[in-house]
């Protein structure tokens, strides 16, 4: 007899890993905090839009769902940088062809519910879970809205309980307090951010390329901007919480107006109601969350963000939650109903791969912030596409590897990525570099500093 499962956490994680088990043939009940986004238009969380990327994709793809979402995604081909200047570069993300997805986060969000119910899964809403009696395998909600009981919070036993309930999980600190030797780690970095809408243009038109990610890189600030499909642009602004030019300091219209005629001047033209946005909409932090373990014998796992959040610079959180759901439906392939296998095994390859995105999206940070203006760093990225070009299957830009390789662990692209920027740091003090860039004895020289060494593929 299989497990009943539960899940707590109906967001973009918890959605699809309901799916991956009612394929399974698992019995799956779902439960939810907030009310049904799809009645009640209820916030979907934190950002309005996501890139997807071919990690999550593939998972999507395992359950029959990546069709149906490509149909509601902007495909972003590469990066165009404002610069102060108000000129516009654009920096493809990779090869021809190769691309990333922006999507709305509500639709994606609403789809994967949708057919989650089609699949079987029964989703409670309004149902929040407060505490975990691990002894006696029962979970307690607290019920809102209309689920509301006189009789109080309502408690349920489980056999196989999933926590997806995000990076400030419940579920994970229920684990966790009654946990010996409970792992956990959590930073956050010194900038806040902030959402604002570049509306769209007449006849629903894209004011700004529209299958671009845009990124104002400013060194202690930045501003991307992703498209959304009624033709406006959500933009997020990134800038330190505190210091001389930070969210402290931004307190009054004019202070905001100075600063945006100072650091983004191109896009005080496209957003009228910049200030007012700017006061309404909430500041939020950006966290990373390190735990371990993730499983609790045969019966619990953490996963999605309430396992390993990171900060979004590389677009990977999603993406990473998704690959999650993909690994453990094959190692329930693998291991048929046995699930403290399957869970030990879960745990355990996951987990280096969480912790090297992880690390990976705090780089990225820097790179997109202070960097992608850089003429050197921009020489660099050159000379990487064109070893990409000619040895494809020897150098893989870092940015390559975590967004158009799935079949590459993340701990390997991090490995990788940081054996490469060694060697990009010597290759970049060449003498002369701009004249012999592109000769083929200079690009083979510094393929012939990989020690080549095979990779291990995800399963
Ligand atoms: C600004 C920003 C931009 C981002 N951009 C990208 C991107 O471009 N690409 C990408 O891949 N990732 C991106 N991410 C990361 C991405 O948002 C997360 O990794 C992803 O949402 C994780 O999904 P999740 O289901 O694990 O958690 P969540 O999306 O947080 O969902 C958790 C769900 O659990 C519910 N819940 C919480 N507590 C309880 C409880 N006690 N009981 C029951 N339910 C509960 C919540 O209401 C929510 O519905 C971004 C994140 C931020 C902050």
């Amino acid at each position: 007899m299989k497990k009943e499962v539960v899940i707590a956490g109906a967001g973009l994680v918890g959605s699809l890993l309901s799916i991956y088990m009612a394929k399974r043939g698992y019995k799956v009940k779902l439960y939810e905090r907030r009310p049904d986004m799809r009645i009640a238009k209820a916030e979907a969380g934190r950002s309005i839009n996501l890139a997807l990327s071919d990690r999550g994709l593939l998972a999507l793809e395992k359950v029959g769902l990546a069709d149906e979402i490509r149909k509601i995604a902007i495909p972003m081909h590469g990066r165009s940088i404002h610069t102060l200047d108000r000129s516009v570069a654009f920096q493809p993300y990779g090869k021809e062809g190769q691309y990333i997805n922006a999507v709305s986060r509500s639709e994606l969000n609403t789809r994967l519910l949708d057919f989650a119910e089609r699949c079987g899964v029964k989703i409670f809403f309004n149902h929040k879970c407060t505490a975990v009696d691990w002894k006696k395998n029962k979970i307690t909600f607290e019920l809102s809205g209309s689920e509301i009981q006189a009789s109080g919070p309502v408690t349920i036993g489980f056999e196989l309980f999933f926590g997806a309930d995000g990076a400030f999980s419940a579920t994970r600190l229920q684990h966790q307090l009654q946990h010996d030797k409970f792992e956990y780690h959590q930073y956050y970095i010194d900038c806040g951010y902030k959402e604002l809408t570049v509306p769209a243009g007449p006849g629903n038109s894209f004011l700004m390329e529209k299958n671009a990610l845009h990124i104002w890189p400013r060194k202690d600030y930045m501003l991307i901007a992703l498209p959304n499909p009624d033709g406006s642009f959500t933009c997020t602004l990134f800038v330190p919480f505190e210091g001389e030019l930070s969210f402290q300091k931004l307190t009054t219209e004019e202070e905001v107006t100075v600063f945006f005629e100072k650091t983004f001047p191109d896009i005080l033209a496209l957003i009228p109601d910049l200030t007012q946005q700017f006061f309404h909409n909430p500041l939020s932090s950006l966290v990373t969350v390190k735990c371990y373990p993730w499983a609790r014998e045969d019966k619990f796992a953490l996963i999605g963000d309430a396992a390993h959040a990171i900060v979004p610079f590389f677009g990977q959180g999603m993406n990473c939650g998704f690959e999650d759901c993909r690994i453990l439906g094959e190692l329930i392939g693998r291991y048929d109903d046995d699930w403290k296998k399957i869970l030990d095994e879960y745990q355990r390859s996951r987990k280096p791969d969480a912790d090297a995105i992880a690390d990976l999206a705090v780089n990225n940070f820097t790179e997109m912030r202070d960097k992608t203006a850089d003429p050197q760093f921009l020489l660099q990225k050159k000379i990487e596409a064109r070893l990409h070009e000619k040895y494809p299957d020897k150098w893989i830009p870092a940015y390559s590897q975590v967004t158009f390789s799935p079949q590459i662990r993340y701990s390997d692209a991090l490995h990788n990525a940081m054996r490469q920027e060694a060697i990009m740091q010597e290759v970049m003090k060449t003498p002369g570099i701009e004249q012999v860039r592109d000769k083929d004895e200079f690009l083979q020289a510094i393929v012939d500093r990989l020690n080549v060494k095979p990779l291990t593929l995800n399963p």
